[in-house]
């Protein structure tokens, strides 16, 4: 079936049809934040939307070759946005450090990354267009994010794959020898570009070609093994502040080391792993980011969450990670469960076919297996709520669905379903001992992606003049649901497209005054984090970090996961209050500062996290609405989806640190669309 209505209007009834919000229902978070002025975007351009982003080229000042090697950048990050952002500044001319926390930039979580890259290429001339993936982004986002940037997104989207094929990543071909496309959840073309199912890696490998030319050519220095824990912003003699730069520490030696420029990146990726268990790299953390929110960067909509519905479920307690069936296989495999509870124990291929419930084609004949993730994902848990999950019980609920290949077998034949998806195969058979061709997969949603991030205005420029924030670490493009396969393309658009033109505009105004060592804003960065380390050691408790990260999780999963309700949230904000103050006075941080000391580095993590943790509720608190990822129980239609309120809450949350033990100040910035009409949006 396709979308019966017009071209891009797709959904049904208009929003405005939409109850009214009861006034009284919008204060839920009254108690926990404290009003802020509105924010407002002042870089966004106006005028027709295909034109903005040449406009914005345009006005946006130049930095001349010759100045370009007197002004230094430091980009904290070398995944797809922070790899990108170095080689192109550094092909520019401009002084680059990059810092990253693993052995090599190339190891970043970007490499994780399986199904494809999205680009409105319409090679498969199926009707793609870049207004067709602009609204799908829209309208996928659940109409919360900014129309001008999505707008930008898609436009740049075709340049990023030209980018990579001139650099050698290896996409999946058809016979003709054009690239092969394939679909990804919420849309009804085929725009994914991949190559099998570690596309991640290779465009990483593309970029980190790009970035040690860079390294050769003498621009970019890379720090690998450095983390960053602390943004420098200082004011210089007119009283302008600006970020000037990072306190990192050597992660080998323990050495603290200050390092100064005139503009700070940060491309730091996402907090995921807040959950403690999500499908993320367990090093993901928010520290970066954090830090750089406690010294003026706003937090935007912390609380939009992605859960994955296609991950392998959780199998006991013993676990500390999951792991992602990539998206692409719901191309091809069908999503069931049993009809009847009392055949959930069976095995499946015992089940008749009358007797399953091919649930996602009843409920949404027109995208079927292919509907976003947060509608594929919560309806997965219904079923299994309503105790037709499948698989072993975990806590005496089976959390299973079937996704399964043996009709895709029968008709492309298993060489086919192999050569497109047999690593993710393979490695579902090395990670559960099933065999995915004879058996249906198990799958479960689990964390995946935030679509929340520190707060950027049109040029990726956050509240702190001269911080910039690219890729998953910032908030920008997906509003409350991201699309598949977009995260990788924003974190290039961001890299290869935006930054390097948006960023000159900043930099035209360079260098800046000279800082030293001994600026106060240098020696009080430098000072907290040495008194940041020596606390953890000393504090001598009886609990060790994981202990606390898997209690917050555990906290953020039941109330701030795929339902979240006002009596839930304000029971985890009391939970993770306390648990914050355990964790100060009781926590375990053995070895020393001036050596590789793992459990060092996570105690700084966990501290972030367990604030992040809260600032999440307190945004889930205040937004009474449902919109993509963000489900308040409170806020649904008659048949259970989401229910937005855009009188009330058409707006990015932009919260504001408000000090140590203070309540958090919140910022709205209106969300205003002339190019798209807001819908309830429907996949059915
Ligand atoms: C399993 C999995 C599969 C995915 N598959 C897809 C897909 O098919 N398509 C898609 O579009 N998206 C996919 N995603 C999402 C996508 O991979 C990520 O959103 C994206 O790669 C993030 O890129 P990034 O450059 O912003 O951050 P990352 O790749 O996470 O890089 C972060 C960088 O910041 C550095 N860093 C962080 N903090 C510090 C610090 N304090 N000090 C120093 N360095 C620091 C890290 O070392 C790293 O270099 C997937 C995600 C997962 C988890």
């Amino acid at each position: 079936m396709t979308d019966s209505h017009s071209e891009f209007s797709s959904d049904v009834d208009s929003h405005a049809d939409a109850p009214t919000i009861d006034p009284d229902l919008i204060d839920d978070a009254v108690d926990y934040f404290i009003p802020g002025e509105p924010l407002v975007d002042t870089k966004a351009p106006s005028g027709p939307i295909a034109d903005r982003w040449s406009t914005r080229k345009f006005e946006a000042k130049l930095v001349n070759p010759a100045n370009r090697r007197k002004l230094s950048i430091i980009i904290v990050g070398t995944g797809l946005a922070g790899a990108s952002a170095a080689a192109t500044l550094g092909e520019a001319g401009y002084n680059v450090k990059s810092f990253c926390y693993q052995d090599s930039p190339r190891r970043a979580h970007s490499i994780a990354a399986q199904g494809g890259i999205n680009a409105a290429k319409n090679y498969k001339e199926d009707g793609d267009s870049v207004h067709r993936l602009f609204y799908d982004t829209v309208k996928g986002g659940d109409y919360r994010s900014r129309e001008s940037n999505v707008y930008r997104l898609a436009e740049v989207s075709t340049n990023i794959i030209d980018q990579c094929v001139a650099q050698g990543v290896p996409f999946a071909r058809e016979y003709g020898g054009l690239l092969d496309n394939r679909s990804f959840g919420g849309v009804q073309v085929s725009r994914t570009f991949y190559a099998r199912g570690q596309t991640g890696q290779q465009l990483l490998i593309g970029a980190y070609q790009a970035l040690e030319r860079q390294v050769a050519a003498g621009t970019v220095t890379t720090y690998a093994r450095h983390e960053m824990l602390e943004v420098i912003v200082a004011d210089d003699s007119s009283g302008q502040r600006r970020a000037r730069g990072i306190i990192a520490r050597d992660m080998v030696t323990g050495e603290v080391q200050t390092h100064l420029a005139d503009v700070v990146v940060l491309a730091s990726g996402g907090y995921g792993n807040v959950f403690y268990l999500s499908t993320n790299a367990m090093g993901c953390n928010v520290t970066a980011a954090w830090r750089a929110h406690r010294k003026g960067a706003y937090m935007a909509n912390p609380c939009y969450t992605q859960i994955h519905p296609t991950c392998i479920p959780v199998s006991g307690s013993h676990q500390s990670k999951l792991t992602l069936m990539s998206e692409s296989l719901r191309n091809d495999g069908r999503i069931w469960v049993p009809k009847r509870k009392e055949d959930c124990a069976k095995d499946p291929r015992e089940i008749p076919e009358e007797d399953r419930d091919y649930y996602l084609e009843r409920i949404y004949p027109s995208f079927g297996n292919l509907v976003p993730r947060d509608i594929a994902s919560r309806a997965a848990k219904y079923q299994c709520d309503d105790g037709r999950g499948v698989g072993p019980e975990v806590d005496g609920v089976r959390r299973g669905v079937y996704l399964d290949f043996a009709d895709a077998i029968a008709r492309l034949g298993r060489d086919a379903v192999e050569a497109k998806y047999g690593n993710l195969f393979d490695m579902y058979a090395r990670i559960t001992g099933e065999d995915p061709y004879e058996v249906p997969m198990r799958i479960y949603p689990a964390v995946h992606y935030v679509m929340g991030g520190l707060w950027v205005d049109y040029d990726l420029q956050s509240t702190i003049p001269g911080l910039f924030v690219t890729g998953e670490a910032n908030f920008s493009d997906h509003g409350a649901n991201r699309l598949g396969a977009s995260a990788l393309m924003q974190g290039l658009a961001d890299g290869y497209f935006v930054l390097p033109h948006t960023i000159r505009d900043y930099l035209a105004d360079g260098p800046f005054e000279k800082i030293d060592e001994s600026h106060p804003a240098v020696v009080e960065a430098r000072t907290s984090v040495e008194e940041r380390i020596n606390h953890f050691l000393t504090v001598n408790g009886t609990r060790s970090v994981d202990s606390y990260h898997r209690e917050l999780g555990n906290i953020m999963w039941e109330y701030c996961g795929m339902e979240r309700t006002e009596d839930g949230l304000k029971k985890a904000i009391d939970l993770i209050r306390t648990l914050k103050d355990d964790f100060y006075r009781n926590v375990k941080v053995l070895g020393t500062a001036d050596s590789l000391n793992q459990s060092l580095e996570k105690a700084g993590r966990v501290a972030d996290f367990l604030e992040l943790g809260e600032l999440m509720c307190i945004d889930a608190l205040n937004r009474r609405e449902s919109c993509g990822g963000h489900f308040r129980a409170e806020s649904q239609t008659e048949d259970g989806e989401a229910l937005r309120h855009d009188d009330a809450f058409a707006y990015v949350a932009a919260w504001e640190w408000g000090g140590e033990g203070e309540k958090p100040i919140l910022h709205k910035e209106d969300l205003v669309y002339t190019a798209i009409e807001m819908k309830q949006r429907s996949y059915k």
